[in-house]
Order: structure tokens, then C-alpha cells, then sequence
């Protein structure tokens, strides 16, 4: 059972207000999302090819509406699958013509290698309670944040 955070008498897991005082309590102890908590939605943004459905499914929630950090995994593992899609649909294909030499057959294996690796390794930080941002897709997952506030 959750405490209020104004005057420290039992709030109710649904409860957007405090009973006794009337102080707003943090939308963490709101259920929703299959009572998906803060931490465990940032974590699952990143499962491996699967994560985005839970990101979108954040991003379009009320619930995380305020959570920034939230919203920041959740855009983070968004970039990271369209990381993964560019480099499925674009250097794949293109590794596989013949005569380009910058995406050599190897290049899209490589890349998808570091992509899966990123998202293992923002697993494990993220599961740790921190918040990692990973080069150029933090700056975008952070910009995406302030710009949709
Ligand atoms: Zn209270």
C-alpha cells in the first residue's frame, strides 16, 4: 500500500489524490498498462525487436504522459528499431549488390550485431535504474521529449 507523499497516510494503488490532504501522489502508484510500474515499461521499450510496440504503446498512454524518463526509453528504443529497419532495408540490400564498396557483405551483419548489442546492453542498465544515453539516439530520444511536452 502506498503512502502519500504530502502528509504520509495510506493512499489507495488508483488513487490520484491524497484522502486526507489532497495532495497529487506520483502517477507510478496509478495502475494502468497492466500496472505496468515506470521501470518496468523503460525496460521492456528495449527488448529486441519487440520493444517498439511497448514504446509506442507508452508514448501514446496517458499514463507516462509526465514521465519523462519514460517517454526518453521509450523513444530511445524506438530509434534503436528504426536503426535496425535501416539497416535490414537499406544497407542489407545494397551490401548485396555488387561494385558498392562503402557496405561491404559484411557491414549489415556487423551493424545489426551493434544494434542487438545496444539494446542487450540498455537492458541491463536500464534494469540496473540507469539511464544511459546512447551516442546520437539519446540526443534524438532527448530532443524527442522536450519537443512533445
Ligand atoms: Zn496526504
Amino acid at each position: 500500500m502506498p503512502y502519500c507523499t504530502q502528509c504520509g497516510k495510506p493512499v489507495g494503488e488508483a488513487d490520484r489524490y491524497c484522502a486526507h490532504c489532497g495532495a497529487a501522489q506520483p502517477s507510478s502508484w496509478r495502475n494502468g498498462l497492466g500496472g505496468l510500474n515506470p521501470r518496468s515499461a523503460s525496460i521492456l521499450c528495449y527488448l529486441p525487436l519487440v520493444g517498439w510496440i511497448v514504446a509506442i504503446i507508452v508514448l501514446a498512454s496517458n499514463r507516462f504522459r509526465k514521465e519523462r524518463l519514460v517517454r526518453f526509453h521509450a523513444f530511445q528504443g524506438l530509434y534503436l528499431f528504426v536503426t535496425w529497419l535501416l539497416v535490414d532495408w537499406v544497407i542489407g540490400p545494397m551490401s548485396a549488390m555488387v561494385g558498392i564498396k562503402p557496405f561491404h557483405p559484411g557491414v549489415a551483419a556487423l551493424l545489426k550485431l551493434v544494434v542487438l548489442a545496444a539494446w542487450i546492453f540498455m537492458l541491463v542498465k536500464t534494469a540496473q535504474g540507469e539511464t544511459y544515453r546512447l551516442p546520437i539516439l539519446g540526443e534524438l530520444a532527448e530532443r524527442s521529449v522536450a519537443e512533445r511536452e
